[in-house]
């Protein structure tokens, strides 16, 4: 009776445990002098059936994360656990996860079934599994048909399918993918990413972390995203709720893009606010108040963040249109982006069209923005780096 009673309670508490914690991880490279935290105070807990986006710039910390997590590198301080256990000392391949990276590390030599193989036999599978795993672990992800090619006679994109094969083979409760479509090309990016979405749903107990630097990526896959930048987290929450309403300006930007106008909030009701931006009264939304967001007080300094695709482009007759002055105009085919100048507001902004416009620098132009316009930021969270366009920081 007492050992039933034990047995359930400490099924009941590792089941509680997440099945990846890390837990106030850092990491320093190199010593003396020429030293770089490379992970600072990194904590982060994903679910069992939970896919988390590690998203950031090149040089955040994204890969170092993973690599304490899988063994490659032992971190400086804090600790990693699995399912409550505390691995930070333990071998890579005692730990049970499965790795996929960009480059794809098959072995040049060795036919696909033989690159499969190899995790199992690190692993010490039984022989007479091996076979059949690995037949399982390729059709999963469509290759079950060029289990004797060597890499070389595979595609790109085959043989990522092949290493994920080889991390699926092991049957992880964790898999960590750092970047796999980055060598991959725009086509077959989009059609592998639409494979990864698959392969998560027949997976609903794995828990992964994905890393990229592509937002879309993140978008796609990710249940929460966690935005890393020099060596920190420093947002994380769910795809949605980053992107209605970014809690720092660095978020914001990396997040989709964003205007980031400097305001002053005059009035707040709920969560619907009156700003000026310049000469300008605007409609904004201001999200309650919560960790990192203050009580908009009135006359308080805010940004309205206005995500450039929601600015519209009218006849300078329309009522309520702003003067603007196109500065650049550049087609990108499915949309036209816009650098302007508006009368009364103190700073240039983006706005995304729909198509191909006409316009071209010197061309006056009305300017309506959406009700309400964007979302209140506070000021002065990492704003140092955080460049508004997309596309300059890639
Ligand atoms: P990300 O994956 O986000 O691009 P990394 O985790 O690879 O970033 O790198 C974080 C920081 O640590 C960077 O400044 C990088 O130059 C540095 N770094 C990474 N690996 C090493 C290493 N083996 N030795 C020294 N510095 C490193
Ligand atoms: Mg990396």
């Amino acid at each position: 009776m007492s050992s039933a009673l034990t047995t359930t309670s400490a099924t009941a508490t590792a089941a509680a445990e997440p099945a990846i914690v890390f837990d106030r991880v850092g990491v320093t490279y190199g010593r003396g002098r020429k030293t770089t935290v490379a992970l600072a105070d990194f904590n982060l807990r994903v679910a069992a059936g939970e896919t988390v986006a590690l998203l950031g710039p090149s040089g955040s910390g994204k890969s170092t994360a993973l690599k304490a997590l899988a063994g490659f590198i032992r971190p400086t301080s804090g600790t990693v656990r699995l399912a409550g256990r505390d691995v930070t000392g333990l071998s890579p391949s005692k730990r049970g996860i499965g790795v996929v990276v960009q480059s794809y590390a098959l072995f040049p030599h060795m036919r696909v079934h033989d690159n499969v193989a190899f995790g199992l036999k690190a692993h010490r599978v039984p022989r007479n599994e091996i076979g059949d795993r690995v037949t399982e672990a390729l059709d999963m992800v469509g290759m079950g048909a060029y289990a004797t090619r060597l890499p070389r006679e595979l595609s790109g994109g085959q043989q990522q399918r092949v290493a994920i094969a080889r991390a699926l083979a092991i049957r992880p409760k964790v898999l960590l993918l750092d970047e796999p479509l980055a060598a991959l090309d725009a086509q077959l990016r989009q059609n592998m990413l639409g494979e990864l979405q698959q392969l998560r749903k027949a997976l609903p107990d794995t828990a992964m972390m994905y890393v990229t630097h592509d937002q879309s990526e993140a978008l796609a896959l990710a249940d929460r995203i966690a935005v890393m930048r020099d060596a920190r987290l420093v947002d994380i929450d769910t795809a949605h709720n980053l992107w209605q309403q970014p809690s720092t300006d660095f978020t914001a930007s990396f997040l989709g893009g964003a205007n980031l106008l400097p305001c002053e909030v005059k009035h707040v009701s709920g969560t619907a606010a009156l700003v000026t931006v310049g000469e300008h009264t605007l409609r904004a939304e201001a999200p309650s108040a919560g960790v990192g967001r203050p009580d908009w007080a009135p006359n308080a300094e805010a940004h309205l963040c206005v995500r450039p695709h929601t600015v519209r482009i009218v006849p300078l007759t329309e009522r309520d249109a702003l003067r603007g002055t196109v500065i650049t105009s550049v087609w990108k085919g499915a949309s036209t982006r816009l650098h302007l100048e508006v009368a009364g507001i103190p700073v240039e902004f983006t706005a995304d069209v729909p198509g191909h416009t006409p316009l071209t620098a010197g061309d006056h132009v009305g300017v309506q923005f959406a009700d309400p316009a964007g979302v209140l930021i506070p000021p002065g969270i990492g704003t140092e780096s955080a460049t508004t366009d997309p596309e300059v920081r890639a």
